[in-house]
């Protein structure tokens, strides 16, 4: 899940890098390092964060118009100044940042030290230069030959970048399975594993596809395939905003998205819903309604918090549209040998479109027939790409780590999606539809509301701030908000917390109530109100301390819990998004009283880009 970058062009190369990988920081931060190219390579790299790289690199000459850079989130080999990439060749005249794992590397290092290879580090990344070494030597070749062929031998996934001494206006990249972007400018390149670092140069950028390399030299852009194929590169033109990437006034990425919420949600409605018209429409799902209405089953696949909104999407589908609904971790589906039939609609969530195992998932459903429709935030993302057809989210670049406003806006596009559906196959009356619409579209509103009111949250952030353990429980819709709570905190404040069904307590987790357990009930005025009240009775009787979640003006609940934060009414399809925006602000100001990095908690990277 590293970040990678490259500058190729006419200006300081140094600056643009440090500034893009910090740009990429979200995807990880064990390490960072950058190769500058200026005759000779000069490579500077440390462990830590890319501050510590900066803080490291004193009177050095940073003279080059061509370098790359790393920030590194480990899986082969501890993060330390060695294992930090950029890698070099055994005569040190080749560089390489990569993202991804090749899996053959034990094969290719073993074969390689048998060739007499040096190898310094731990890492699956070295294994790739030497190759290239290797096979430029023994073939006489061109460094772009040697890379092409190279690739042929590697399994796995890899998004590189590659420097030589002897080719010094040249620079190389490639991609399969790991994202990689260029940006094109005037006479200068931009590489990156996102377009965060190239926007403030250019929009025009060109998304590499897997199995192409990229030879950019002489102020041209060459693409082919490994295969030795010529390709056409696509410019495409990028709407984001430097706004929209920067922390806008607020301390951490994760506050500023989640208070970006009403915004992002109004973003994700933007043209889709007009409810005095009567009118929600997503335009990928029209062009596939045939697919929606001749199935009997949804499958969805996804990991991590996008997991929690496709267990929402089970009562929205099954609830609206009456229609059978499996929800999946994508690591899991793909090696169960799971039943897939050619009429199925498989719908990927991912926020970034990069995850990995999502990725593998749609590939293994693809190749048995059926739908792929994806939902995700990244445009032009790997996601994007290999689903027929699907709806973006719309909420802008997210970089907390912890996933906020992508939630929502997941949630909310699955609930138009459930909404369209339901109204097609008349499982939703057109009376009841136009009441939904007319409510879905004031719950921007009704979060910033919520937002306007986080003191109590911020004094029971302060009172449980020490708590070792938390119990988040839910029924119905706010199941799934359970989950998505405790996972919440876990994430950026570790403590260990549990998500459960409020009901399914009894059946183990409440043995570990006494008065230690802070227990948060999500129980909003819904289907299943009286039966979380006897729940809350249940821990009350064991002494845990309640926190709940409640609609307004519920005085029942407020008269038995020792803390309570109040959200506004709304349909219960739509509670969730509502729900959850109280328990990101609870684990936000509980992970800054345990002064923790939200947007950089430890071992965690943003987009999951390794299996
Ligand atoms: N496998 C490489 C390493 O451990 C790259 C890791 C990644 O992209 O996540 O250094």
């Amino acid at each position: 899940m590293c970040g990678i970058v490259g500058y190729i062009g006419k200006r300081e190369a140094y600056p643009i890098i440090i500034k893009g990988l910090k740009r990429l920081e979200y995807r990880g931060y064990d390490s960072a390092g950058i190769a500058l190219l200026n005759g000779d390579l000069k490579i500077m790299k440390k462990k830590g964060k890319v501050s510590d790289l900066e803080a490291s690199i004193t009177g050095e000459s940073l003279d080059s118009t061509l370098g790359i850079g790393h920030t590194r989130w480990a899986t082969h080999g501890e993060p330390n100044d060695v294992n930090a990439h950029p890698h070099t060749s055994s005569d040190g005249k080749l560089a390489i940042i990569h993202n991804g794992i090749i899996e053959n590397y034990q094969s290719l290092k073993t074969e390689l030290e048998q060739k007499g290879h040096k190898f310094k580090s731990e890492t699956d990344s070295e294994v790739i230069i030497h190759l290239v070494e290797e096979i430029k030597k023994s073939n006489n070749c061109s460094l772009e030959e040697a890379v092409r062929l190279s690739l042929q031998e590697i399994v796995g996934a890899y998004a590189i970048c590659i420097l030589s001494s002897d080719e010094d206006k040249q620079l190389i990249a490639a991609r399969k399975g790991s994202p990689l972007v260029i940006g094109v400018g005037d006479g200068e390149f931009f590489i990156a594993s996102d377009a965060t670092p190239i926007i403030e140069y250019t929009n025009n950028v060109v998304y590499l596809d897997d199995y192409e390399i990229a030879i950019i030299k002489n102020g041209k852009l060459t693409l082919k395939s490994i295969e030795d194929v010529a390709k056409t590169p696509f410019v495409h033109t990028l709407e984001m905003e430097l706004e929209s990437i920067e922390k806008g006034g607020f301390e951490h990425f994760m506050l500023k998205e989640i208070h970006e919420q009403p915004k992002s949600i109004r973003d994700c409605l933007r043209g889709r819903l007009i409810p005095k018209d009567n009118h929600l429409f997503l335009n990928g799902m029209s062009q596939y309604m045939n697919k929606f209405l001749n199935t009997d089953r949804l499958i969805f696949i996804a990991c991590g918090t996008s997991w929690h909104a496709a267990l929402v999407a089970e009562y929205l589908f099954e609830d609206i549209a009456r229609i059978s609904v499996e929800v999946e971790y994508a690591s899991e589906f793909r090696y169960r040998n799971p039943v897939i039939r050619e009429n199925d609609v498989v719908i990927p969530i991912s926020q970034s479109g990069e995850t990995a195992d999502t990725l593998a998932a749609i590939e293994l459903a693809k190749s048995k027939g059926a739908t792929i429709f994806g939902v995700c935030n990244v445009v032009g993302s790997s996601i994007a790409r290999a689903s027929h057809a699907g709806a973006f989210i719309h909420a802008g670049p997210e970089i907390g780590v912890a996933s906020t406003k992508a939630f929502t806006g997941q949630v909310t596009v699955l609930a138009m999606m459930a909404l369209i559906l339901g109204l097609k196959k008349g499982t939703l009356s057109e009376s009841r539809y136009r009441e939904l619409l007319f409510e879905l579209d004031t719950i921007p509103d009704k979060i910033q509301k919520i937002l306007e009111n986080a003191e109590p949250i911020k004094r029971i952030a302060s009172t449980f701030q020490s708590a070792k353990n938390f119990l988040y429980l839910g029924r119905g819709y706010n199941f799934p908000v359970a989950l998505e709570g405790a996972l919440k905190l876990k994430e950026i404040s570790y403590i260990h917390a549990e998500g459960y069904p409020a009901a399914e307590m009894k059946h183990g987790p409440i043995a570990l109530i006494d008065e230690d357990m802070p227990v948060v009930f999500i129980s909003t005025k819904d289907a299943t109100y009286d039966k979380i009240i006897s729940n809350i009775q249940e821990v009350k009787a064991r002494k845990g301390k309640v926190i709940a979640i409640v609609t307004e003006g519920d005085k029942d609940i407020q008269n038995m819990s020792e803390y309570t934060v109040q959200i506004p009414k709304t349909e219960d399809c739509f509670i969730p998004l509502l729900s959850v925006i109280p328990l990101q602000l609870l684990s936000y100001y509980i992970a800054i009283y345990r002064g923790c990095n939200v947007d950089q908690p430890r071992n965690l990277a943003k987009s999951v880009t390794v299996e």
